[in-house]
Formats: structure tokens, C-alpha cells, sequence
């Protein structure tokens, strides 16, 4: 038996659900996505605005070769749907005393820069990269597209997340290696981009540098948007079917199986097999009714530790900068304090982190002519521990934020602001779903990544699987889009039977 003639339902269109369908229509499975916005690409939606384009959530595309597999394995080249363009460098950090270091994979390079901060590091950085490059070898190229769904999964896990070390933190590790305090934060702070605390988050998140160093980091012409359009009309283009602006609100089932699904506008359809990229929290809370394990599953969930928010502000200005990189890091005068008032004690800090994005130095064609696209964003505590009224917040963050950068960056920046506007985790909550607001789901800590994950199949209804952000092995488009092939894998076996 085959799955070819089989039908399955994605539910959310996601990095990981298109993934996930792609995968799914390439081998004949009949593919239906329901999406409940009126665009695909969930965290990685965007708005257009007064001639400006401004992507939603990722910015850094990493780790391509997962992305020209999904067009690969149907014989197709994804450049024929999406330019990817190298970005360079890869981030600049600066620090309020005015000290900047770009962040590359131009060994050199780093290493001068590392020698005018502290020459001892030199050796310690050779010494993490070799540590990251064991573990991006462990970690993500055998495990991320692996599911863990038993204990023995784990078990067999131990040996190498053991030799990782992975029980410790990030941060930890980094310092076991490098002493400067401006280094240590500089290569542990990329936990965050996938919602990790850099001080508490497992080791395994350390993989990330050998990621980047070996895949480069790159932006889709157009924007982020561009690569999803380009995922949904190659899935179109296989066979696949997407149904947008119409949220699901049932998953039925019938004993331990999903036997239909249900939406908004009444459209109710039976699949074989139903794999859900919403926020999980929401798939087992709101989508299975009255199921009892559903239930379970949502009092389990409830007890977990999630990511913290983000908060955005898009601003169009009048006017180019050359001089300020893709991607910036504007660190605060503190770090650790920050991280435990985000991640511990739920407070919105005076002083923040401010990540900028700057796609129109990479790509002009998202702004009008001689303007630039950007956006600011500071992590801050999920809607369960930061309890504020984000309407009345959100606009006077908004202008403390911009008000940093202009004196960190762009001095004039009021007088050259032609739009803006903020996204709050409240937005998150109500347009994607997402649980307390979260901008990366469960924070990846080591008792919350792998088996301990909610599973890439569900453990009682057989044919409901999960991709996503959520499940194993968790946020970031090559984490989703390993997990879509995790899960993938998982669907055309059991429907193959
Ligand atoms: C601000 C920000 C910046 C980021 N930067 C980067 C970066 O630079 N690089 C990187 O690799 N990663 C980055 N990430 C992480 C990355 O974007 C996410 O981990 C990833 O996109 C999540 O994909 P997903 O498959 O989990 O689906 P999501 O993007 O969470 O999409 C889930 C989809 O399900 C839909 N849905 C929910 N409920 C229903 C329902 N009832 N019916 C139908 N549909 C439903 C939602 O509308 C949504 O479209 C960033 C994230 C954020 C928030």
C-alpha cells in the first residue's frame, strides 16, 4: 500500500504546514490547507502601507538547503518561484558605550574583531564553534527531522545530547569558552530569535551558530512574504488546495480517531489523516471540543513555560541608509537583568534590547524610492506574566523604542517618519491564536524540547499529527520546516497502511 490517493488536512499555513503539505502533495497525498487568515505564512504574515512593505516575523532566512529540498525532491528548483540574496553581515551588534561587532562567518574577520575585545577569546571562539559544529551535527542534522514520540527515542537521544552537555544553558557553555562579557552575550543572544533565555535555555540551542556559519543567512527578494508565496504556489502547483480566511473551529472525532473538520463558514470535510500547525495549546484547547484527551492535553499544556512576546514597530522613512546593516542589535546596558525581568519577572524594563531590521539596505524594493522599510522589535514578558492593557501601552513603547534608535542611529528620525504602526502580543493572541501571545510557542529549554515536546504524532488519536513551532524540534524556519519533514514522515507511513 501507498498514501498516493490519500486526503489530509493541514490546518494553518505556517513555514511548517506549508512545509508539511508540500511534502505531503509530492508523494500523491490529496492536500488540503484551511488557514484562518485572509494570507498565508502565520508569524511571517505582511502588511503593505503607504507604498511600504513590512514583514511580519522572520527576517533572517538560514539554513536554505532545507527550503530547496521541499522543490527538489518533485524535480523542481525553488529559484524559479524565490530569489534568495545573501546578506552580509550577518548582525552588528553595538553596545550603548558605542562598541559594534559584525557578526559573520568570516573567520578573520571575527577574529580581529574578537582580538581589540579580548585576544585570550580567540582560542575560546575557535573552541564554541568547534562545540556548536559537534552539536549542530548531533542535534540538528541526525534529530530535528526525527520524531521523539516514546521514551526509548530519548533514551537513544542520551549519548549524544549527554556529550553536549545539554542540560546546561547557552549562556553557560558560551562562558565556559569566552571571557568577555560583550562576547559572551554576543554568542549566546541568538537563543532569543527563537525564543529562548540565553541563561536558562538548553545548550542544544548552541547549534545555532554552526547553523548560520554554515548555511550563511539570507532574505528573500520581495520579503520573507516572497518565500511564502513562493511555498503555497509550488504546492499549488503540485496538485495541493488552499482555503484561506476560514478558521477551523472543530476537529471531530470519532473514539481515537479525527474523522472530519470543521470551520467558520460551515465547509466540513473528511480526511484520513489531520495535522494541526496551530498554536498547540489552541489544537488541543479550542479544536477538539469536549474530547477528553484533548482536555488532558490542555491542562498539560497549561503547566508549561512559554516563549516570551515580541513587540514591533514597522516605520517607514524618508530617506536611505547605507550604513546601517540588515540586521542590528542595539543591547541595552543590561543583560542579564533584562533577560530575568522578560523571562522570570514579567516586567516591562525601562531599558531594552532592541533588535532592528532593515530590509531596504538588502532589498530597495520595499520601500518607494528613496525611502526605507524598517522594524524595531524588544522581546517582552508573555500576556500570563506581563498583565497590561497593550492599547494604552503599546504607543508609548512605541515612541520609547524609536526614540532609542534615533539616538543610538538615525538622530532626524522623527522628521522622516512617512508611516508606522505597532504589533503588540495581543495582536499575536487574536490573529494567529497564539497562546499568551507568544511569538515562538514553548520556550526551548531542555525539559521542554524533544520527547518532552508535545509530539510530532499525537500518543492517543492516531491520525493527528502536529508541525509547527509547538512540536519537536521547535521554533524557527529550519526548526519548522525539519519538524514538517519529522512529521511528514509520520503521516505517509500510517497512511501508507
Ligand atoms: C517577530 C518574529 C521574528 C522572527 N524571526 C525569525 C527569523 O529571523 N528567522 C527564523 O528562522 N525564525 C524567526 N522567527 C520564528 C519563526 O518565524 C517561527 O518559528 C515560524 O515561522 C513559525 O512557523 P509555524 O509553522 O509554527 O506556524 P505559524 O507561523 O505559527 O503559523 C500558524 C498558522 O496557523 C493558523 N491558525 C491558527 N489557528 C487556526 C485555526 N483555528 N484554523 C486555521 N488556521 C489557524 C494561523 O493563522 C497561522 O497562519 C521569528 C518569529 C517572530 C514572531
Amino acid at each position: 500500500m501507498t498514501a498516493e490517493g490519500k486526503r489530509a488536512c493541514v490546518i494553518g499555513s505556517g513555514f511548517g504546514g506549508l512545509a508539511l503539505a508540500i511534502r505531503l502533495q509530492a508523494a500523491g497525498v490529496q492536500t488540503t490547507v484551511v488557514e484562518a487568515r485572509d494570507q498565508p505564512g502565520g508569524r511571517a504574515g505582511h502588511r503593505r502601507k503607504d507604498g511600504f512593505t513590512f514583514d511580519g516575523g522572520p527576517t533572517a532566512i538560514t539554513d536554505p538547503a532545507c527550503l530547496r529540498e521541499l522543490w527538489q525532491m518533485t524535480g523542481h528548483d525553488m529559484a524559479d518561484d524565490v530569489e534568495l540574496m545573501p546578506v552580509t553581515p550577518f548582525c552588528r551588534l553595538n553596545w550603548p558605550d558605542g562598541t559594534v561587532f559584525d557578526y559573520s562567518n568570516d573567520r578573520q574577520a571575527m577574529q580581529r574583531q574578537i582580538a581589540r575585545l579580548e585576544p585570550a577569546d580567540i582560542a575560546g571562539h575557535d573552541a564554541f564553534l568547534e562545540y556548536s559544529a559537534a552539536l549542530y551535527e548531533e542535534g540538528y542534522r541526525k534529530l530535528a527531522t526525527v520524531p521523539f514520540l516514546d521514551a526509548m527515542s530519548m533514551v537513544e537521544a542520551l549519548p549524544a545530547l549527554a556529550k553536549g552537555r545539554t542540560w546546561r544553558s547557552v549562556h553557560e557553555i558560551v562562558s565556559k569558552h569566552i571571557r568577555h562579557e560583550k562576547l559572551r552575550q554576543a554568542f549566546s543572544i541568538h537563543t532569543l530569535a527563537i525564543g529562548g533565555n540565553p541563561l536558562t535555555a538548553s545548550a542544544l540551542c548552541a547549534l545555532i551558530p554552526e547553523l548560520v556559519r554554515d548555511g550563511g543567512v539570507w532574505w528573500a527578494r520581495g520579503g520573507t512574504n516572497r518565500l511564502v508565496a513562493g511555498m503555497v504556489r509550488h504546492f499549488e502547483r503540485l496538485g495541493g488546495t488552499v482555503r484561506l480566511g476560514d478558521a477551523v473551529t472543530r476537529v471531530h472525532t470519532l473514539g481515537n480517531r479525527v474523522t472530519e473538520v470543521e470551520t467558520t463558514s460551515g465547509w466540513r470535510e473528511r480526511f484520513q489523516a489531520v495535522a494541526s500547525n496551530a498554536d498547540v495549546m489552541h489544537t488541543y484547547r479550542d479544536l477538539l471540543g469536549d474530547n477528553h484527551h484533548g482536555r488532558r492535553m490542555a491542562r498539560k499544556l497549561a503547566s508549561k513555560r512559554y516563549s516570551p512576546g515580541a513587540f514591533i514597530v514597522h516605520f517607514g522613512l524618508e530617506g536611505t541608509w547605507p550604513g546601517i546593516p540588515h540586521h542590528t542589535i542595539l543591547f541595552g546596558p543590561r543583560f542579564e537583568g533584562l533577560l530575568k525581568d522578560i523571562f522570570d519577572h514579567g516586567l516591562l524594563p525601562a531599558d531594552q534590547a532592541i533588535y532592528l531590521h532593515h530590509p531596504t539596505v538588502t532589498d530597495p524594493s520595499l520601500a518607494p524610492e528613496g525611502r526605507s522599510t524598517f522594524y524595531a522589535l524588544v522581546p517582552v514578558a508573555h500576556l500570563g506574566k506581563l498583565a497590561i492593557d497593550w492599547g494604552e501601552v503599546g504607543p508609548v513603547l512605541e515612541q520609547r523604542v524609536l526614540a532609542e534608535v534615533s539616538r543610538r542611529l538615525i538622530p532626524d528620525l522623527a522628521d522622516r517618519i512617512v508611516t508606522k504602526f505597532h504589533y503588540t502580543p495581543r495582536d499575536f493572541m487574536t490573529d494567529l491564536n497564539a497562546h499568551l501571545g507568544s511569538a515562538f510557542s514553548l520556550e526551548p529549554t531542555l525539559t521542554q524540547s524533544a520527547w518532552f515536546r508535545p509530539h510530532n504524532r499525537d500518543d492517543v488519536i492516531g491520525n493527528l499529527y502536529l508541525v509547527g513551532a509547538g512540536t519537536h524540534p521547535g521554533a524557527g524556519i529550519p526548526g519548522v520546516v525539519a519538524g514538517a519533514k519529522a512529521t511528514a514522515g509520520l503521516m505517509l507511513q500510517d497512511l501508507a497502511q
